[in-house]
């Protein structure tokens, strides 16, 4: 970027709030992936209307501009991997409303994902998306990546959450997608585009987000398994026996003993794998189902199946199960996490299907993740400072989608496609409707400045 490009940026945010030092650029090189790209310049946006000059200036100087929230993202998408500017939505973190009638909150892009929901707690409310990143997402990369949950299987995703938005096009313009109705269906759902679309259609700078009333009562269940097919048999069964848990996690041993050593909370290291279940609802309902969680885990073999007795009890099997990946990521130096998703009824499948990779190619790999929803993530752990690593992480991915696709499944369930995916999408997307998804993008971004270089759209 030339120097009169800076100086356009500083008389827009202001001299304080854009940086071109190396040390800063390096510090916005990385999310949490194991890539890194250095911007050139980075920007720290306060409101929509600086947003929407960066946009139309960038736009006709055809300045790279990539939208970042809090990094946590696992595909690379926050990356300036052509350099430009890295826009930074952080600061715009205020709740703007909150309207228990309509049950709904309006919010800036950039507060954090649990803010919401304690925000709206005292209401008797709650907002039901509750990524592994909680504490440290934003709403904005939620909804650029349509992030899931621990709750998903009962309630959904982002996208179930996002009544509407205040959007700035790539070309400057600024727009509002979406109603404040429970129902909408005047003229094409851009707003459901716009979800999952991470980052290079437009930046989202507000959001509406609907709310639920928070469930009387909830329980949660830990079951453990000798083996690992046994736990993800007891996923689709306890489904299959119309028992819709809020939560249905599975852990595996290679991650039951990364979350031992790093929290040493007395998990016993020689099982299989463990089920992490939550029902919640009317007291009477939430009875009725742990009832039957515990049959279908004791007829699939179970060592056991418990209720937590207490809130702490229970807070500690959750914390154990949003440590995974950061216990998983002080195995090895290189930790590489998949996000591989298939129909419910496939789920023992692809667990032996990873089991058999893993021992083929000689990989440790550690299995969690949100097996109601089908959705696991298989983290890979090596040292990619060893050379012959990265082709044999290569073989092991490319393996593990292949046979993900041929279960029915997709290659991203949450995580999105960003750069660490991208080449894999022939395995799943049709030529004609990758080249739909291009002229979608042509039509948003004519000159390709929004968050280029990912998923292939500008080849
Ligand atoms: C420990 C851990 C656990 C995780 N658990 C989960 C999980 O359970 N479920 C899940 O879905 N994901 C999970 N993730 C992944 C990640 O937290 C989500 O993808 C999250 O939505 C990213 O939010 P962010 O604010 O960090 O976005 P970033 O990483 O900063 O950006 C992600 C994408 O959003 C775009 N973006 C950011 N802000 C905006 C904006 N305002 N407008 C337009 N585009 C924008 C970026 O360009 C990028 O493409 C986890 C990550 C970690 C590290």
């Amino acid at each position: 970027m030339k120097e009169k490009h800076i100086e356009k940026l500083k008389e827009i945010v202001g001299q304080k709030a854009v940086t071109t030092e190396v040390e800063d650029r390096i510090t916005y090189s990385f999310d949490s992936t194991r890539l890194e790209y250095l911007p050139d310049a980075v920007v720290q946006a306060k409101n929509t209307q600086q947003i929407s000059e960066i946009l139309t200036f960038a736009n006709e100087e055809n300045i790279p501009v990539t939208p970042r929230g809090a990094a946590t993202g696992l595909s690379g998408g926050c990356l300036a991997v052509k350099g430009g500017i890295l826009l930074n939505t952080v600061h715009m973190n205020k709740i703007l409303d909150i309207n228990p009638i309509d049950l709904l909150i309006d919010v800036e892009a950039g507060v954090i994902t649990e803010e919401v929901d304690k925000s709206v707690s005292s209401y008797g409310l709650f907002y039901p998306p509750d990524p592994g990143s909680l504490k440290s997402s934003t709403i904005g990369g939620n909804i650029a990546e349509n992030a899931g949950g621990l709750r998903g299987l009962k309630y959904g995703v982002t996208e179930d959450y996002v009544n509407g938005m205040e959007v700035v096009l790539p070309t400057g313009e600024i727009i509002e997608l979406g109603t404040r109705t429970v129902k909408g269906v005047t003229g094409y759902n851009l707003n459901s585009l716009m979800v999952g679309s991470e980052g290079t259609l437009g930046i989202v700078t507000k959001a509406t987000l609907s709310l639920l009333p928070k469930p009387a009562a909830r329980a949660s269940l830990l079951a453990l398994f000798d083996q690992l097919t046994h736990a993800a048999q007891t996923v689709a069964d306890i489904v299959s026996e119309g028992v819709i848990t809020s939560t249905l996690e599975i852990v595996d041993n290679v991650t039951i003993n990364a979350i031992e050593d790093y929290l040493k909370i007395g998990l016993d290291r020689n099982i299989g794998a463990m089920l992490l279940i939550e029902v919640d609802g009317h007291q009477g309902a939430v009875d009725v189902e742990a009832e039957i969680v515990k049959k279908v885990a004791a007829k699939n073999k179970a060592i056991s199946c418990k209720m937590a007795t207490s809130a702490k009890e229970r807070d500690a099997l959750w914390a154990a199960r949003r440590a995974a990946l950061s216990s998983l990521a002080r195995v090895k130096p290189s930790t590489i996490l998949e996000d591989a998703t298939v129909p419910r009824s496939k789920i023992v499948q692809l667990v032996e299907a990873v089991n058999d990779i893993a021992q083929k190619y000689d990989m440790p790999i550690g299995t969690f993740g949100h097996a109601g929803d089908g959705n696991l993530h298989p983290t890979l752990l090596t040292d990619l400072r060893i050379p012959e690593e990265e082709e044999k992480v290569e073989k092991v991915i490319q393996e593990i989608f292949e046979v993900t696709v041929k279960l029915g499944g997709t290659l991203s369930g949450e995580h999105g496609i960003g750069i660490s995916k991208a080449k894999y999408l022939s395995l799943e997307i049709s030529p004609e409707v990758f080249d739909l998804m291009k002229k979608v993008k042509r039509t948003f971004d004519p000159n390709n400045i929004l968050n280029p270089g990912k998923m292939y759209f500008d080849d």
